[in-house]
C-alpha cells in the first residue's frame, strides 16, 4: 500500500524518518510525490554547436591518462584529453587529483562544465564515468532538511519506485490522459525523479499541472454548487417595466459593460439558484448604481434588500446618493455604530415588518437582533475590507439571500478564477464616457518643492489634496511616524489658513471619520494619511493625490491611491515621487504615468512581484500548487477549469467508476482550508 510509512523502505531507520518527517514526508506515497524543486538540464549538443561561455555536457572517450599539476596550497589542477565525436577536447579539472584513478585512456566519460570554445576546452565541474544514451543530462535538486542528503533522498525515492510501481493506481480518467496526451501517473512519477530528457520532465510536470489544477478546479465547482443549491426557493420574478422605468429616469446611458454585469446578476436574481457573484470594476466605473438597480430590481418584486459598507462615512454618502436615485420612493435605513438605542430600536421593528425596502449599513448590519421580514439580496462594498467571517453571518441573516460582492480592486483572471473560483464574477471593464483622466506624474524628491508649490496653488483656486506618507516596508504598525513626520513637515511649511488633517491606523474609526468628514466639506484642504485612506469615499473637490516612496507600493495600490482623485469635473493629478533603484522599479513608475487601466496594472503587478501583491498579503485565498504555478501555467488553468465545469455539473465523480479514483484525490485533497468560510 501507498500509504505505508516510509520506514518500509530500505534504509529508513529512526534518524532519517525524523529529517523525513520534517520535510513533510511519512508515507510512501509522500515520498514518491516530493519533487525536485529545480532541475538542470544539459541538452547535449555537437561541438560545432556549443557556445563559448556555457554550460555544455559532453560524452566522449579518454584518449590520454590524466596528469595531475600541484599549486599553492593544497591546490591541484588535473588535466587530460577526451575524444568527442573525434575532436581531440582538453579538459581541465581542480582540486580532484584523486579522479585520476578513475580515468585511465580509454574510459567513457560524460563531462559537465564550461566552455572554452577557442581553446576547445571545458572546465569540468561534474564528471560521470560511462556514457548516457538519453540526449540530455538532467541535474535534479530536492530541498532537503536535517542530516539528509539529497542523495540519499533519491536513492529511497528509487527504492520506493522499484517497490511500489505497480501499486500506484491511475488518478485520471483515461479520457484526459488521452485529450491531452498526458504520460500515466507511473511514467510521470518516474521522469519527475529521473528525467531522462527534457520532453519526458516536459510531459511529467505538465500532467501533475493537470491534475492539480483540476482536482482544485472541482473542489472550487463543488462549493460552488453547494452554495448555489443550498434550500433556495424559486427566483424573484423581475418587474421588468419598472425596472426599465427606473434605469430610464437616470441622468445617463449605462455603458456596455454595466449592461452586461447586470445582465448576469438579473439571470442570477430570477434563477433558482443562490446567487453567489463577484463584480469587479476599476474605481468610478459605476458598481454603486448597478447596486442600486439589483437592489431596486429585488424591492419591486417584494423583498428587501442589503447593502453592507466598510466605513460609516461611505454608509452616509451612499445613504445620501441612494435616496437621490430612488427619489424617496423606497424606505432606506440606514444602521450605523452612532446610530442611537431608540433609533436602532424602531428600526429594527420596522425592517422586522418589512416597512423598510432597503437596509443600508457598516458591520452594525450584523448584529445580533437585526432581523429582515424577507431579505432577497445582500451586497456587499468593497468586499476585501470585511472578514470571512462578517460575510458569513450577514448571509445567514436571510434564509439564503442572493450575495453580491462588489470590489473596486481589479484581479487579473488567473488570480480571480483561483482565489475565488467558487464565486461567479462580472467585470466592468471600461468607464463611463466623458471622463477626464487624472494625469499622473514621476518626479525625483528634489523637485518636492515645486510639487508644495503647485499644491498650494491649486488650493488657493478651492481644490484640495491627499498627501500619502513613505511606506516602511514590511511594518505596517510604523508607518504611522512617517505619517506624523510627514504632517509635522507640512505644518510648518504650509501658512496656518490652509488646513491639514492626518489619517493613520492608530486612530480610532471615529478619530478617523471625523478627519474625513472635515475634509469632505473642506473645512480642511489637506491630508497626510498612510495607506489607510478610506476605500470608496468620493470627495470630487479633491484634485491631488501625492505619493511619498511610490516605487514601495504595488501598482495596484498606487491605482487605487489614484483613484481617491479625479471623480469631480476639475482636471486631476497624482504625483508620484520615486527613486526607484532598479529597471523593474523604473518601468513600474513609467507604466503608472502611461495608463490608468487598473486591469493591465493588476496583471504587471502579478508578473513583476507576484500573487501577494495583488491579492494582499493577509487573506491572498490563494492554494499552494506543488508543480502549478498559476501565472506560468495560466493556459492548463483555463483547460482545468472547463473540464472541471463539466465534471461537476455533470455528476460524473459520483456516478462514473472511470472517476471513482479522481474522486478519492478530491475529498482528501486539503489545499482550501484557508480561504473557506
Ligand atoms: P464605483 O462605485 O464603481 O466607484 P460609482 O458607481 O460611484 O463608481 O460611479 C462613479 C460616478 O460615475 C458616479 O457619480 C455615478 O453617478 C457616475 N456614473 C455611473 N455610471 C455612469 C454612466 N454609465 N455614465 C455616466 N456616469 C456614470
Ligand atoms: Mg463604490
Amino acid at each position: 500500500m501507498l500509504t505505508a510509512q516510509v520506514t518500509t523502505i530500505k534504509g529508513v531507520g529512526e534518524k532519517v524518518n525524523e529529517d523525513l518527517e520534517l520535510m513533510g514526508i511519512y508515507t510512501v506515497e509522500d515520498l514518491l510525490y516530493y519533487f525536485p524543486y529545480r532541475y538542470d538540464v544539459h541538452e547535449i549538443k555537437p561541438v560545432s554547436e556549443l557556445i563559448h561561455d556555457d554550460q555544455v555536457t559532453l560524452i566522449g572517450q579518454v584518449v590520454y591518462e590524466p596528469t595531475v599539476s600541484y599549486f599553492g596550497h593544497k591546490k591541484s589542477r588535473l588535466m587530460f584529453t577526451v575524444n568527442v565525436e573525434g575532436i581531440a577536447i582538453k579538459a581541465v579539472m581542480f582540486n580532484r587529483a584523486f579522479a585520476k584513478k578513475q580515468l585511465p585512456a580509454g574510459t567513457d566519460v560524460t563531462l559537465t562544465g564550461k566552455w572554452d570554445a577557442h581553446r576547445l576546452q571545458i572546465t569540468v565541474s561534474e564528471y560521470k564515468l560511462g556514457v548516457t544514451n538519453d540526449d540530455a543530462e538532467i541535474k535534479t535538486y530536492y530541498s532537503v532538511k536535517g542530516k539528509l542528503s539529497a542523495y540519499r533522498l533519491k536513492m529511497f525515492i528509487k527504492e520506493a519506485i522499484q517497490k511500489y510501481e505497480t501499486k500506484l493506481k491511475e488518478t485520471l480518467p483515461d479520457i484526459y490522459i488521452k485529450k491531452y496526451k498526458l504520460p500515466t501517473l507511473n511514467e510521470a512519477i518516474i521522469w519527475m525523479h529521473f528525467p531522462t530528457s527534457e520532453l519526458h520532465l516536459k510531459q511529467a510536470r505538465r500532467r501533475f499541472v493537470y491534475e492539480e489544477l483540476l482536482t482544485f478546479q472541482i473542489k472550487m465547482q463543488l462549493l460552488r454548487k453547494v452554495s448555489r443549491e443550498s434550500e433556495y426557493g424559486e427566483g424573484i420574478a423581475l418587474e421588468h417595466k419598472k425596472v426599465e422605468k427606473f434605469i430610464g429616469s437616470l441622468p445617463y446611458e449605462l455603458t456596455r459593460a454595466q449592461n452586461r454585469s447586470l445582465k448576469e446578476i438579473f439571470h442570477d436574481l430570477t434563477s433558482p439558484y443562490r446567487m453567489n457573484r463577484l463584480l469587479q470594476g476599476d474605481v468610478g466605473s459605476g458598481k454603486t448604481v448597478i447596486a442600486a438597480i439589483a437592489l431596486y430590481a429585488v424591492v419591486c418584486s417584494g423583498k428587501q434588500g442589503a447593502l453592507m459598507v466598510p466605513t460609516e462615512i461611505l454608509a452616509e454618502q451612499h445613504y445620501t446618493s441612494l435616496k437621490r436615485m430612488f427619489n424617496d420612493k423606497l424606505e432606506i435605513g440606514l444602521l450605523t455604530g452612532s446610530t442611537t438605542a431608540k433609533e436602532r430600536r424602531e428600526l429594527l421593528a420596522q425592517l422586522i415588518a418589512g416597512e423598510i425596502d432597503i437596509l443600508l449599513g457598516t458591520h452594525a448590519l450584523i448584529q445580533e437582533g437585526v432581523d429582515f421580514k424577507d431579505l432577497g439580496l445582500v451586497i456587499i462594498d468593497e468586499q476585501h475590507r470585511f472578514g470571512v467571517e462578517q460575510r458569513r453571518v450577514l448571509r445567514e441573516k436571510g434564509l439564503h439571500p442572493d450575495t453580491l460582492f462588489m470590489t473596486a480592486t481589479p484581479i487579473p483572471r488567473t488570480l480571480s478564477i483561483t482565489a475565488f473560483g467558487d464565486m461567479d464574477i462580472s467585470i466592468i471593464d471600461e468607464l463611463p464616457e466623458g471622463r477626464k483622466e487624472t494625469e499622473t506624474f514621476w518626479v525625483g524628491e528634489n523637485m518636492l518643492e515645486r510639487i508644495l508649490i503647485f499644491i498650494k496653488k491649486r488650493i488657493a483656486a478651492g481644490e484640495q489634496a491627499f498627501v500619502v506618507s513613505p511606506l516602511i516596508e514590511e511594518s505596517e504598525n510604523f508607518d504611522y511616524q512617517n505619517a506624523i513626520d510627514l504632517y509635522n513637515q507640512l505644518r510648518t511649511y504650509y501658512p496656518e489658513e490652509i488646513g491639514i488633517g492626518l489619517l493613520h491606523g492608530r486612530l480610532k474609526q471615529d478619530e478617523k471619520d471625523d478627519v474625513m468628514s472635515k475634509f469632505i466639506e473642506n473645512k480642511i484642504q489637506i491630508i497626510v494619511a498612510t495607506t489607510v485612506i478610506e476605500v470608496g469615499v468620493n470627495v470630487p473637490n479633491a484634485t491631488m493625490m501625492l505619493i511619498y516612496n511610490a516605487e514601495r507600493f504595488g501598482l495596484s495600490q498606487l491605482h487605487q491611491l489614484r483613484g481617491r482623485v479625479g471623480r469631480g469635473d476639475k482636471q486631476s493629478y497624482c504625483i508620484l515621487i520615486a527613486e526607484p533603484k532598479g529597471e523593474v522599479g523604473r518601468e513600474r513608475m513609467k507604466i503608472m504615468t502611461e495608463t490608468t487601466d487598473g486591469f493591465k496594472l493588476s496583471e504587471e503587478d502579478l508578473k513583476l512581484r507576484g500573487p501577494g501583491d495583488v491579492l494582499g498579503k493577509k487573506q491572498s485565498g490563494l492554494p499552494e500548487f506543488k508543480v502549478a504555478d498559476i501565472i506560468h501555467d495560466y493556459g492548463a488553468l483555463e483547460t482545468a477549469r472547463v473540464d472541471a465545469i463539466e465534471i461537476v455539473e455533470n455528476n460524473l465523480l459520483e456516478t462514473n467508476p472511470e472517476y471513482k479514483i479522481l474522486n478519492e484525490v478530491v475529498s482528501k485533497n486539503q489545499f482550501l482550508e484557508t480561504k473557506l468560510d
